[in-house]
This record gives structure tokens, C-alpha cells and sequence, in this order.
């Protein structure tokens, strides 16, 4: 059984985004949430698919992050509304951005 290599951060599999963190209730796990946008705001879902099932090549991309950002006005990574012109502009706060591309550059 091929073991997991993903870290936490934000994905996209099947034009579903999802969400990977650390477990607060098992160290060293990961839980995944599927992530929806009701009403203006981002939702945790129940996730049906597994963390095992994303590999490192489902980690959200700039370019998805960003069409993300700009159909919901909400930052794709950590659910934040959009405020900053330039962070609506690219659809993804500097922060995130920071990060994803850290992420991405990590694999
Ligand atoms: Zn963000």
C-alpha cells in the first residue's frame, strides 16, 4: 500500500477543492475536508474521498487558486474574503500565495 506523501494544504481533484490539515485529535494524522462555498462563505464539508487519495500532483495550483478567488471572492486557501484590491486582482491573499508556492516548489 503506497503510503501518503501529501502535506497539508489545499487540493483540487475531480473540480473538487479540498482541504488537508494536521488531526487536532491524532498526532501525526491528517484529516481532509471538502471545501464548499454557501452564502458567501467557505464550509468544511464531510470529504468522500480520502487524504490517500490525493497525491502531491493535486495540490491546488496558482491558476486554480486564483479562478477560485475570483468566482467566490474568497481566498481558496484559507477562506478569507478578499478585501485587498491587489489581493482581488490575483484571487489569492499574499500570504497564501507564499505559501502555495512553497508548497508546489516543495515536491
Ligand atoms: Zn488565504
Amino acid at each position: 500500500m503506497p503510503t501518503t506523501t501529501v502535506e497539508p494544504g489545499v487540493y483540487t481533484k475531480d473540480g473538487q477543492v479540498y482541504e488537508v490539515k494536521q488531526s487536532r485529535r491524532f498526532a501525526g494524522s491528517l484529516t481532509i475536508k471538502r471545501l464548499e462555498v454557501s452564502r458567501g462563505k467557505l464550509r468544511r464539508r464531510p470529504s468522500p474521498i480520502r487524504v490517500e487519495d490525493l497525491s502531491s500532483s493535486d495540490a491546488i495550483s496558482e491558476e486554480q487558486a486564483a479562478a477560485f478567488g475570483h468566482e467566490h471572492g474568497i481566498c481558496a486557501c484559507c477562506g478569507r474574503a478578499l478585501s485587498d484590491p491587489e489581493s482581488v486582482a490575483k484571487g489569492i491573499g499574499p500570504v497564501c500565495l507564499a505559501n502555495l508556492r512553497r508548497m508546489r516548489g516543495a515536491r
